[in-house]
């Protein structure tokens, strides 16, 4: 038995565009057996539109995986695309990195299932109820692509919950954890806290900025930086290993400080004496800073994501421009602010004019100078916005 998922008229369309969501107002009827989690999607006229994984009951229905008919993620099927997401890291990334996202999802044709890779051990999320459902073959699948230490699960988001899947983590296969796992990238260290850290340990998205980052601070020779949202401080390590003079880092979680100090100490540029860890809400200290009349000549904003719902834009859109209005404020005149802004809700346009109205109400003419975005690991689909969350700027001040 298979299981047909029939299109309202005109439903078709984002999907032939490229966007892999079919929701639940989306669907005409169900034909076949309803307790598989595998359909063929067709459009009113019955033309066929690709494989999809499918949920009972959850707001988005069906993900597109594939577009040739009757293909499927068995152990096959998944060990297919795992091996061709692979062979793209290795077509594109630089050869010494070690961290990298080697599963990303919708992109790679793996709706449901993230996969980063650290040196040699892999940290997977279950997004989906239908990929959690195939948990062994994934792991059977990925020991057979990457032949990894660890296999280490941390789907505890709340993404789950739409699926009616409980947050879990813990070991999958292979060795235990013992502690953060290290990894270069490039000529940097880095850490890694799989277990406890966030995401899955660490903030592989900034990749390409970090080298764009250590290139600006070259270009700049010795500029004193202020990273706000610092995290574990790898903007910062990337900008003291170019030469920045010192490096300020703010971020409103001890632990993350904890992390960052054993990062930079794995780091030999990265002298005590050349840098700071505060911890404290970004947007209070960022207001002290200014006070005490403090400048930098590079200011990076990397916040969490501010719109987080669509019913929120607004608050979203006004805590954007309020954090990028102190920044503006705390560049030196000459200066580069590099602002973030992981909101997939928020498009690349209407984020760039939150940027120009902070700037023109803290009275600084701004020069957009480059764009900056998801490393060649994340790759984003075309027709689907929502892959492509990552957005920056490197504005002229
Ligand atoms: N730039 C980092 C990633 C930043 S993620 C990197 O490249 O690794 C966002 C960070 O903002 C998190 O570390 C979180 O602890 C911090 N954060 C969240 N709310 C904050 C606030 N109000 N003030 C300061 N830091 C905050």
């Amino acid at each position: 038995m298979t299981l047909r998922l029939h299109l309202k008229p005109g439903r078709e369309i984002p999907l032939i565009r490229g966007h892999p969501w079919v929701m639940s107002g989306a669907i005409a009827r169900l034909e076949g057996d309803e307790s598989l989690d595998e359909a063929g999607v067709l459009a009113a006229d019955g033309r066929f539109i690709g494989m999809a994984t499918v949920h009972p009951t959850s707001e988005i229905r069906a993900r597109l995986f594939s577009t040739v008919e009757g293909e499927t993620l068995n152990v096959h099927g998944l060990l297919d695309r795992l091996a061709a997401a692979r062979d793209c890291r290795q077509r594109w990334l630089a050869p010494k990195t070690e961290g990298m996202r080697v599963a990303f999802s919708e992109s790679d044709g793996l709706p449901g299932l993230i996969v980063d890779r650290y040196r040699d051990t892999l940290v997977v999320q279950f997004l989906t109820a239908p990929m959690d459902r195939r948990r062994e073959a994934v792991v059977k699948a990925l020991t057979e692509v990457w032949n990894p230490r660890t296999i280490w699960e941390r789907s505890d988001v709340d993404a789950r919950r739409h699926e009616g899947l409980e947050p879990r983590k813990g070991l999958l296969s292979g060795q235990p954890l013992d502690g953060p796992v290290s990894f270069d990238e490039g000529r940097l260290h880095f850490l890694a806290d799989i277990e406890n850290g966030h995401k899955t340990g660490f903030y592989l998205d900034q990749k390409s900025s970090r080298a764009r980052i250590a290139a600006w601070v070259r270009q700049l020779g010795a500029p004193r930086v202020l990273n706000a949202f610092a995290y574990s401080d790898s903007f910062g390590i990337a900008a003291l290993a170019a030469g920045a003079a010192h490096v300020l880092a703010v971020d409103s979680s001890a632990g993350a400080r904890e992390l960052a100090e054993r990062q930079h100490a794995l780091n030999p540029s990265s002298e005590p004496g050349r840098r700071e860890y505060r911890i404290g809400k970004a947007f209070e200290t960022l207001r002290d800073l200014r006070e005490a009349k403090e400048r930098f000549d590079l200011v990076i904003l990397d916040p969490p994501r501010l719109v987080s719902r669509k019913d929120r834009l607004r608050q979203g859109l006004s805590a954007y421009k309020d954090i990028n209005l102190l920044a503006c404020h705390l560049v030196a005149p000459g200066g580069l602010l590099v602002t973030f802004s992981c909101s997939g809700l928020l498009d690349r346009e209407l984020f760039g004019k939150v940027i120009e109205g902070a700037a023109r109400d803290a009275r600084r003419s701004a020069q957009f100078i480059e764009e900056l975005g998801q490393p060649p690991d994340h790759p984003h689909k075309p027709g689907f916005p929502e892959s492509a969350y990552l957005k920056g700027f490197v504005v002229g001040l």
